[in-house]
């Protein structure tokens, strides 16, 4: 059975191109497509089953028409990773049910009137749960509010998605450490910065954080058009490389 991971946005809220903004990255974002970065999120499809990771794209509904996926599994409440819901709540048909943290808030409201949208199904900190026989276990992460990575588990494969981050929490760390994945997408947003920014990931912290879980194959994700300037001068080390929106990760 085989595990694949589309990454259907790498940006972060501000996306590139940025609205107005004429530096190098943008400017090429507008000439071509391929390095345009829509709101951070994936496709994960096991089993035949689609699970959407995270819905912030805007025209979701487009792109994923009813019957096309399963359910949402949201990794916390900013308008980034779930504007695609307001729209799609007020469809008609089968109820869709959305995993993610016990966030009380959500976004807007969501919650009060969710339509076709079912959010009873929070999960718990490192308590794992099924989706169509993919395990899933939820990350604490370090953000300004709550919000949960997922380690993804077939019989064969183990990645990890850990996107919006500041670093890592110890506890994931070790839970990391204990169930090394192969693959692992983190938020790393900005360029090397001489202290970990509040909310997001820059290179120096990604890299420091994977001395310790030594993970083989770093995905970038959730990426500045700051950063992407500093990537057009700058080589990733070997094992690192800058997620684009398209990229196929295909486990066993
Ligand atoms: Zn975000
Ligand atoms: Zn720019
Ligand atoms: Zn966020």
């Amino acid at each position: 059975m085989s595990l694949t991971m589309t990454l259907t946005g790498t940006g972060g809220a501000q996306l590139v191109p940025v609205f107005g903004c004429d530096c190098a990255a943008c400017r090429r974002a507008r000439l071509q497509e391929g390095h345009r970065r829509r709101p951070c999120s994936a496709a994960v499809k096991f089993n035949n089953a689609v699970t959407l990771l995270d819905a912030g794209i805007p025209h979701l509904m487009d792109d994923w028409p009813a019957g096309s996926f399963q359910q949402f599994l949201l990794t916390h409440y900013h308008m980034d990773h779930v504007q695609g819901l307001f729209p799609l709540r007020w469809g008609v048909g089968a109820t869709i049910p959305v995993y993610g943290p016990p966030d009380e808030s959500g976004c807007d409201d969501l919650f009060r009137h969710p339509g076709i949208l079912d959010f009873s199904h929070t999960v718990e900190p490192f308590v794992m749960f099924e989706l169509q026989g993919l395990r899933v276990t939820p990350l604490p992460l370090n953000h300004s509010r709550l919000t949960f990575g997922y380690l993804l588990e077939s019989a064969h494969s183990r990645v990890a998605w850990l996107s919006d981050t500041a670093g890592l929490p110890d506890k994931t760390v070790k839970f990391l450490l204990n169930n090394p994945p192969q693959a692992m997408v983190i938020d790393c947003s900005h360029e090397p910065r001489p202290e970990t920014p509040r909310n997001h990931g820059d290179l120096t912290t990604v890299i420091a954080l994977n001395e310790v879980i030594g993970c083989p194959q770093v995905i970038l994700t959730h990426i500045s058009h700051q950063f992407d300037v500093w990537l057009m001068d700058n080589p990733l080390p070997a094992g690192y490389e800058a997620a684009y929106d398209g990229m196929i990760l295909a486990m066993e």
